[in-house]
Formats: C-alpha cells, sequence, structure tokens
C-alpha cells in the first residue's frame, strides 16, 4: 500500500474515532443541551460510521467487499444529512415545531434510500451494476446513475440547505452577543457545500468523495460552537437572573459616564433610563432627576463615601465601585442604588419609641435632655431667649390613695394633654419622673414663661375626671427659670433653679406658679 493511500486510510479511520468520541461527549452532557445534543451526537455517530465505513471501502481489492462497507456507510450517509436539519431546527429555537409525525416525515425518504442501499450485492436498486474501476492506486467503486441515487443526493442537500437558511436567519436575528456562536453554525452548515463543489467539478483527486471528510470537519466545527453556544447561553441568563432579580438598582457607567448597563430595579427607579439609551450618556436621560444628576456628576471613584438620596419618597444609599478593564485601567464605574426606605422608616420608629414616655406619650427625661442640651448650645452660638418650667402636682400620692393608681395614671395623662394644648409647637414638653413635668419655652422671656405657667396652673385646677369624686381638686405648683443674661448657664443649673423656684412654690401653699430669684437661692442656703 503507497503512502498516499495509507494517509487516506488513516485520516479517515482518525475521523470516525473523533467522531465518535466527541458523539460519546456530547450525550454525556445531553442534560444541559437537551434534545439538539441528541441530534448533534447522533449526526456525529453517522459521520463516524460514514468515515470508517469509506476507510475499509478504500483498503478493499475484491468487490464483494467493497460492497459491503459501502452498505455500512450508507447508515451513516442517510443519516446526517437529516439529524443535521433537525440539529438545525432545535438550535435556531424552533424545536417545538419538531412534533413526531414530522420527524418521521423528515426521516421517511432517507431510511427508504438506506433500505434500498442494502440490496447491493443482490439486487442492486441504489446502485445497478456495480463494478471496480482501478484509479491510481486506488480500487474505485463504481455503478450506474440511478435517479434513486439523485433522489438520495437531492434530499441530502435540501436538509443541508435548510439547515444553512435556518442558521443565516438566526444570524441575521440574534443579539451581537450571540453572533459569533452562529456564525461558527453558519460556517459548519456551509463546509459540506464546498466539498460538494469540488467533488462535482471533479476537482477531487483519483474522483474521490470527499464528503466523509468534509462532514468532519463541519461535524468538528458544529461540535465546537454547540459547546460554545451551550455554555455563552447559560452565563448570560444566569446574569440576568441575578441582576434584574436584585432589590437594589445598579448603574454601570463608561468613563465617560455613558450608559452601558442597568437592571431593572433601577429601570423601576427611573423610568427614563430604557434599553436604547445604552452608550448615551447619562446626563441627558436623568435631567428630570437633577439630585441624581448631581451625584454621578459629582460621583469619583476615588470619593467612594456611601452618599444618602431621596427620589420618589424613596431613601436610598449610593455606593460606587470602580469598574476595572483587564489591564486594570479605570474603564467605568459602577453606581449601585440601595433602597433603605424601610430601614429608615423603622428607623425613625424606634427612635419616637426611644424619646416618648409610654404613659403619657410627651418627651421621656433622656430625650428631653437631650433637646435641651441641644437648646442651650444653639442659644450659646446664635443669642436668644430660654426659660424653663417645673410642674408637680399637689398631693399626688392622695389620688393613687383614694381613687387607685389606675385613676392616678389617668390624672397624669391628662395633666399631660392640658400641657400640650397649652404650649407652642416650638415648646418642648418632657416628663421629667413621676408626676414631674418639664416644659421647655425657646425664645421666651421669663415674664411670658410665667404667664403661661399660670394658664397651665388654671387648665389643671379645670380638669374633673370620672374616676375622681366632684370635691377633690387636681392642682400643680410650677417653678419658671430663665436663661437671662447668663449665656453660659448649664443645662443643669436652669433645671435646678426651676426646680427651687418649684419648691418655694410648693413651701408657700401649692396651687401656684413661682419664679426663680437670686434673693430664694440666699434664702435657702443653709
Ligand atoms: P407634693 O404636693 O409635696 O408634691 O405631694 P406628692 O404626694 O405629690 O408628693 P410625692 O413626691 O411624695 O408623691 C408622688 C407620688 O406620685 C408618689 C407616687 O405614688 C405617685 N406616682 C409617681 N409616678 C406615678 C405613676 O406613674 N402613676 C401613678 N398612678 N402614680 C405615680
Ligand atoms: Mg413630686
Ligand atoms: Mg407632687
Amino acid at each position: 500500500m503507497d503512502t498516499e493511500k495509507l494517509t487516506i486510510i488513516s485520516l479517515l479511520m482518525i475521523s470516525s474515532v473523533l467522531m465518535l468520541w466527541i458523539g460519546i461527549l456530547t450525550l454525556r452532557r445531553r442534560t444541559m443541551a437537551g434534545p439538539a445534543a441528541n441530534a448533534l451526537a447522533i449526526c456525529l455517530f453517522g459521520v463516524s460510521i460514514y468515515s470508517f465505513g469509506y476507510a475499509l471501502e478504500v483498503s478493499s481489492m475484491t468487490l464483494s467487499t467493497i460492497m459491503l462497507w459501502v452498505r455500512v456507510e450508507h447508515i451513516g450517509i442517510q443519516s446526517i444529512a437529516p439529524t443535521w436539519l433537525i440539529f438545525s431546527i432545535y438550535q435556531t429555537g424552533r424545536g417545538k415545531a419538531l412534533t413526531l409525525p414530522r420527524i418521521i416525515a423528515i426521516y421517511i425518504i432517507p431510511l427508504i434510500l438506506l433500505l434500498l442501499a442494502q440490496t447491493l450485492g443482490s439486487l442492486n436498486i441504489l446502485h445497478p451494476n456495480p463494478r471496480i474501476t482501478i484509479t491510481g492506486p486506488y480500487a474505485i467503486f463504481n455503478y450506474d446513475r440511478s435517479i434513486l441515487i439523485y433522489i438520495s443526493l437531492i434530499y441530502q442537500s435540501l436538509c443541508v440547505l435548510a439547515s444553512t437558511i435556518l442558521f443565516t436567519i438566526l444570524f441575521v436575528k440574534t443579539s451581537p452577543a450571540f453572533r459569533k456562536q452562529t456564525i461558527i453554525f453558519l460556517v459548519g452548515s456551509l463546509i459540506p457545500w464546498v466539498g460538494g463543489v469540488i467533488y462535482t467539478l471533479g476537482l477531487a483527486p483519483y474522483n474521490l468523495d470527499l464528503t466523509p471528510i468534509t462532514f468532519t470537519v463541519s461535524s468538528l466545527v458544529l461540535a465546537i460552537g454547540f459547546f460554545r453556544f451551550q455554555i455563552m447561553e447559560i452565563i448570560p441568563v444566569a446574569r440576568d437572573i441575578i441582576f434584574d432579580g436584585m432589590r437594589d438598582g445598579v448603574l454601570v457607567l463608561d468613563h465617560r459616564d455613558r450608559v452601558m448597563d442597568f437592571n431593572q430595579r433601577m429601570q423601576q427607579m427611573i423610568p427614563d433610563i430604557q434599553k436604547n439609551k445604552i452608550g448615551k450618556l447619562i446626563y441627558d436621560e436623568i435631567e428630570a432627576y437633577p439630585d441624581l444628576l448631581k451625584l454621578i456628576r459629582e460621583a469619583t471613584v476615588d470619593q467612594m463615601e456611601p452618599q444618602e438620596f431621596d427620589l420618589g419618597g424613596n431613601q436610598y444609599r449610593t455606593s460606587i465601585t470602580p469598574l476595572l478593564n483587564k489591564y486594570s485601567k479605570r474603564a467605568g464605574k459602577i453606581i449601585t442604588f440601595h433602597d433603605f426606605t424601610e430601614t429608615r422608616q423603622l428607623m425613625d420608629k424606634l427612635e419616637e419609641f426611644a424619646s416618648l414616655d409610654s404613659l403619657t406619650c410627651v418627651y421621656n427625661r433622656r430625650y428631653f435632655f437631650m433637646l435641651t442640651e441641644q437648646e442651650i448650645q444653639r442659644i450659646r452660638r446664635y443669642g436668644g431667649k430660654l426659660s424653663l418650667i417645673i410642674l408637680d402636682l399637689d398631693r399626688f400620692k392622695m389620688v393613687n390613695d383614694h381613687f387607685g393608681h389606675i385613676a392616678g395614671d389617668h390624672v397624669l395623662k391628662t395633666v399631660a394633654d392640658t400641657c400640650r394644648d397649652s404650649i407652642r409647637k416650638v415648646d418642648i414638653l418632657g416628663r421629667f419622673g413621676g408626676e414631674e413635668f418639664v416644659i421647655l419655652l425657646p425664645e421666651t422671656d421669663v415674664k411670658d414663661a410665667e404667664i403661661l405657667a399660670n394658664r397651665i396652673r388654671e387648665d389643671i385646677a379645670k380638669i374633673s375626671l370620672p374616676e375622681l369624686t366632684s370635691s377633690y381638686k387636681i392642682t400643680a405648683s410650677l417653678g419658671v427659670a430663665d436663661m437671662g443674661a447668663a449665656r453660659d448657664i448649664s443645662m443643669e443649673d436652669l433645671l435646678r433653679q426651676a426646680d427651687r423656684a418649684l419648691y418655694n412654690a410648693k413651701e408657700t401653699g401649692r396651687n401656684r406658679v413661682c419664679v426663680y430669684s437670686q434673693e430664694q437661692e440666699t434664702k435657702h442656703q443653709p
């Protein structure tokens, strides 16, 4: 056997084994790829049988063995083209059209031809007058071209043509991201045409049938495309699910602040950002959102402090992550908008709960101190007036003792409401403890504070509650102090002065208002 013949046979054998191996690999990944993988595997096995049969045909010297291998080859020849078509239908997303009757219809002609091919050596229906012609080193199998053999060729060509058309349509319609994969399929389905043209034009060496070789090459291309396509298909799907399922809005901008990508949440936040805006400058798209515009304009990747901003009544916390290209150069930035409206509302609620006295719903002692301290600081800085009233119910112990604790609680609540009704919005009312209340009065001098204190005292004296007997009168004593000229007075001192005045009111008969004065201080000094 000369080396040329040996090369051809080796090539066919290698192709046969290779196709068999890739076919098995494809079947193993079937669960991931579905029916398209099955079709591809059958195609590959078909090419494998064809190459194997042809290798043995070429190496045979007698007509009977040649005819045996031609019969084997036809298992491949008849199955490749229709299965190729079925693969293309699945791969181009038209698998739903493939009902069982249609699949049978596609295979019926090749099946009949396969059966007729098996008559070679007896009735010779597909290959009339089989014979050997010796060309160069090869014993070439020859036969009279019957109408049936033309039917076989035409049918195969039609199947490959249909596949080529399907992949061409997909190529035109598919998004640019998938073009690369589609072009692989297109090339794969075009290769057999090239082989066919060379063979038909008589350009093939020694008139060798190039089909098994071209089929091998294109099957290889197809398999590569298929596996790449599957992988590429899964990644975008996973990305879409995660990206669009996020509760945070994500906006991807390039180094010139052009829109590169965004997720569904982002689009809900800013409906002006749409898919057709990709590649456009973000500034033009968000003119209606000045806050956001400012934030993006000023957002540099270096200044990564999370910022808070309000959009449509929702609170967002934004963070910026630099986007680096594969050379670690800045290619843009990712801006994440974390919606923390609910958290903010929860925090506000918690703060409110923590600041209020549970019985009377006025500020508790801790919160009142905090607000008073702030107010004193403010007045120290900017000037102004500030007065303070301390209120203590008279003989309150008796209320509890006579009418019970629940009635006592009710009195406390009513007194708190009475105070609240008498003061302005800017005034701060707190429960100092037990039956004592405090009122901080910004921009109020001691005279006005005294007037207010008296009004409150009178209002309290008017309270009548069903739990209490009509003869029982609720009264309160109040002490008033103010910041006066002493700007450096501390909160403790102010409270102490008001308390001193209150003590005075109790001392002098209760149900009255006393204003703090320096004399009281000296009077009570031990
Ligand atoms: P004074 O005129 O000297 O202020 O007499 P008082 O009885 O009001 O004075 P004292 O401070 O001795 O009594 C305060 C009472 O307030 C003691 C307590 O039973 C009552 N008290 C304190 N906190 C509450 C409360 O939350 N609910 C009720 N029902 N009573 C309270
Ligand atoms: Mg008291
Ligand atoms: Mg009291």
